[in-house]
């Protein structure tokens, strides 16, 4: 026959489990890149490739800057070599030279704000990279922590279930159906203890007789008001 505390070692296997199985699906839950490291790691291209591109247009203006100097660099050339006398042509180079160190101090200016860009980004790759690894430290200690506890947690649970198999024959099917459904009821509480003819569950005073019934251990004796299982310790 099936008695309160069989069924009261069952629950305490049963809450273990729960609580155990619970933990572990977080543990798993949480196991892996989290979306902080994901979206450092966005961060840190993300710069890179605005890098990269101010470097390419560093490259195309620092060029542009030597092809202005170097057509005015022709000019004057012409204009001061002497070989040209022509009042009419010396007046137009005067005037290309003119218009070409205009575009040489133009080029220089933006290739100036070029640079002080390139510094700016290089400062916010170097403070993205700095975050970056700070998150990666933070989660590779979480992740030694959460494979600690997991590491724990599975024999845990398959000590737990081997005791749930052995505890299974202590209670009948009808014990079972009731416990289950007590179970569901009272968030896993399915056994109430006894005290001062008290029921533990629900507070309730009990009747006399119903105590000395759960007491003499003839089978499960329930509650008459939250119906769970007494036990007269
Ligand atoms: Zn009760």
């Amino acid at each position: 026959m099936t008695t309160a505390p069989d069924v009261l070692a069952l629950q305490e296997t049963d809450l273990a489990l729960d609580k155990a199985r619970a933990r572990l699906r977080d543990v798993e839950a949480q196991t892996g890149e989290g979306e902080e490291l994901i979206a450092a790691r966005e961060v840190v291209a993300e710069r890179q490739e605005v890098l990269k591109q101010l470097r390419s247009q560093l490259h195309d203006a620092e060029w542009s800057v030597e092809d202005a100097r170097g057509k005015a660099g022709g000019v004057e050339q012409k204009l001061y070599g002497g070989t040209i006398r022509n009042p009419k042509e010396l007046s137009d180079l005067n005037d290309d030279l003119s218009s070409l160190k205009t575009q040489v101090a133009k080029r220089e200016d933006s290739l100036l704000g070029l640079l002080v860009e390139m510094e700016e980004a290089e400062k916010q790759l170097e403070s993205a990279r700095s975050a970056l690894a700070e998150t990666d430290a933070v989660w590779q200690r979480e992740q030694a922590s959460l494979l600690g506890e997991k590491a724990r947690l599975e024999p845990e649970i398959a000590a737990l279930e081997t005791r749930r198999e052995n505890q299974l024959p202590a209670v009948d099917a009808e014990s079972m159906r009731l416990y289950q459904l007590l179970r569901e009821r009272h968030r896993g509480q399915a056994v109430a203890g006894v005290e001062r003819g008290m029921c533990q569950g629900c507070r309730i005073a009990l009747p006399m007789s119903l105590v000395q019934k759960a007491r003499s251990g003839g089978g499960l004796v329930q509650c008459v008001s939250c119906e769970r299982i007494l036990l007269v310790t």
